[in-house]
């Protein structure tokens, strides 16, 4: 009987820790495609201001870096469904949703 109790528990702690692992890898996958947006939002506001001579501190919306990127930047969202806040020339662009990890 004890024996059943210790194999159902080790199941059970064996299915909870493959839950946790896989959720925290997921997450991770997140974070990291939008770290990977960030950049590529970050390059072309650098490209645009280099462009149009926006210097640091000059204020770019995001409609105007979508349509300055074209169609690849609707794919240019935050998998957690984060905001992205563009900020001035030189300054670094921020997720709402990983705002901690990005600073
Ligand atoms: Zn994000």
């Amino acid at each position: 009987m004890k024996k059943k109790a210790l194999i159902i528990l080790c199941t059970f702690g064996i299915i909870y820790i493959s839950v946790v692992f896989t959720y925290k890898i997921g997450e991770e996958r997140k974070r990291i495609r939008c770290m990977d947006n960030i950049e590529i939002l970050e390059k072309a506001k650098m490209r645009f201001g280099a462009t149009y001579g926006a210097g640091l501190g000059s204020k770019i919306s995001m409609k105007v870096l979508k349509s300055y990127i074209g169609e690849e930047s609707e794919k240019l969202r935050c998998p957690c469904g984060g905001k992205y806040i563009l900020n001035e020339v030189g300054e670094p662009i921020i997720c709402s949703c990983h705002r901690q990890e990005n600073m």
